[in-house]
């Protein structure tokens, strides 16, 4: 049984596949010497969420909620429920998710393991830093629950911990008040890699969630202009807000050839988005839906890249290097024509993540995608990961499926402790691949 996930790459054989309904059977999918890992939606781009020649758990089946406290903003529900679910239950009680990706389509079991981020890491950190407990089920049939003050080592060990400490049954975490389902939005064109560094920090403080898009294909003078999209969730009282748009969402049509997307293509399409931004500052009111998700609109567009599938290349590196990094980072991947059709910089805050091995840490982010042309994109990403290495930055699990373990051991030193957490029957394709001896 193969199964993909979502750069569809690598697509690995699997001995078993098992998808429990209910909480209770998931007590059942253990057993034998095969290794098991539970997956949610498969929205992680790499092998993170893979286990070949061995067993992994579906856990989208057990998707019911278990309770909604609309006073107090807090929520208890299966792991296997999608944010988007959530959001359809809690918005039109004025709460929204504290923390969400740039997809609605994961699940709340992934958001856990993945410790994911948003666009609002300045003011609110992590998902694991409003999750107030959990249950966790190990291969030796106990199930625990977990907080910040009971179970608390195995709760930062599972928070960020890539499903390998258990099977997450249940997850309790608080909300976020808001005004209404729209947000205020402002657009700001910058030039260049600088422009970006000189205002990105202080528009930050003004807005819940920042987030900036880079022509990663431009050059010279140009080389990482961008737009820098701010938002607050809007006020009734102080915006009129346009009506609630019917929700709509087109499949990709077809399997793209894999010439569809090429270098010229790339730049032709990053020159018109920026073109798009026509002044240097804009104010739109806008639903929540595509400020947050705008590529949910287009179910699988993971299929654009064709049956090669891509690569997802997304790193942090501390704020003192980082214009270096990114303007290195960028002429490289201009120069070499692998620009990436979307390109996405977020700078991350100081609130620390509660878990061992989650991946922000204070600085700026940038997420690129490359089509996977084998090992001239390979080359390509080992030449990259030697920029981040020297700058003391680390690449993100969720979205990788190559990094080495040299690389992934120096980056996330609580690595060797983080191991004693693993439950002996759970493991993954990425954790065989980052965790082998460095020296081997
Ligand atoms: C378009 C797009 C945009 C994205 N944007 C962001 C972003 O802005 N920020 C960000 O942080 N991430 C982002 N991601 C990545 C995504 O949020 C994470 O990969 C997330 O973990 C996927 O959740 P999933 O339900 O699909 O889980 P899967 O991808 O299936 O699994 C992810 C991990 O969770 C574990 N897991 C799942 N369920 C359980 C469970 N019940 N018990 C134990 N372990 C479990 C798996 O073992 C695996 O390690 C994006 C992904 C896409 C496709």
């Amino acid at each position: 049984m193969h199964v993909e996930p979502w750069g569809r790459t690598p697509i690995v054989e699997h001995a078993d596949v098992k998808r429990p309904a209910w909480l209770r059977d998931c007590a059942d999918v253990w057993g034998d010497d095969m290794t098991t890992l539970a997956i949610g939606n498969l929205r992680s781009y790499g092998d993170s969420c893979l286990n070949d020649n061995a067993r992994i758990v579906d856990m989208t089946q057990c998707s019911r909620f278990i309770a909604f406290d609309k006073e107090r903003g807090v929520i208890r529900c299966e792991a296997g429920v999608l944010l988007s679910d959530i959001l359809n239950l809690i918005v039109p009680y004025n709460w929204f998710l504290p923390v969400t990706p740039g997809t609605k389509f994961v699940t709340v079991g992934g958001a856990v393991a993945n410790d994911i981020h948003g666009k609002n890491h300045h003011c609110k950190g992590t998902f694991g830093c409003h999750v107030l407990r959990f249950e966790l089920l190990r291969s030796d049939g106990s199930r625990t629950e977990c907080s910040p003050g009971e179970n608390a080592e195995l709760f930062a060990a599972t928070i960020g911990g890539l499903g390998l400490t258990g099977i997450v049954l249940w997850v309790e975490f608080s909300l976020t008040r808001i005004a209404s389902p729209f947000i205020t939005q402002t657009n700001i064109r910058f030039g260049n890699m600088d422009d970006y560094m000189l205002h990105s920090r202080t528009s930050d403080s003004k807005y819940d969630y920042v987030v900036s898009w880079i022509d990663c294909a431009s050059s010279g003078a140009s080389l990482g202009r961008g737009i820098f999209m701010g938002g607050n969730f809007a006020d009734p009282l102080a915006n009129t807000l346009p009506a609630v748009p019917a929700p709509r969402s087109i499949p990709f049509p077809i399997e793209a050839p894999s010439w569809m997307l090429n270098t010229l293509s790339i730049k032709a399409f990053n020159m018109l988005y920026y073109g798009k931004q026509t002044k240097p500052v804009s104010h739109h009111v806008v639903h929540y839906e595509p400020f947050f998700y705008p590529l949910d609109s287009i179910l699988h567009w993971n299929k654009m890249y064709g049956k090669n599938g891509f690569f997802q290349y997304q790193f942090v590196v501390p704020f003192d290097d980082a214009a270096s990094v990114l303007r290195d980072v960028l002429k490289r991947t201009a120069r070499t024509g692998n620009a990436s059709f979307l390109a996405v910089l977020k700078n991350f805050g100081a609130i620390q993540s509660p878990g061992m091995l989650s991946f922000p840490m204070e600085g700026v982010t940038l997420a690129m995608d490359f089509k996977n042309e084998g090992g001239k994109t390979l080359a390509f990403m080992t030449e990259l990961d030697a920029i981040i290495r020297s700058a003391g930055g680390r690449l993100y699990p969720a979205k990788d499926a190559r990094m080495t373990a040299e690389d992934f051991q120096r980056a996330y030193p609580n690595w060797s402790a983080f191991a004693a957490f693993i439950d002996p029957q759970c493991s993954s394709t990425f954790w065989r691949r980052v965790s082998r001896s460095a020296m081997a």
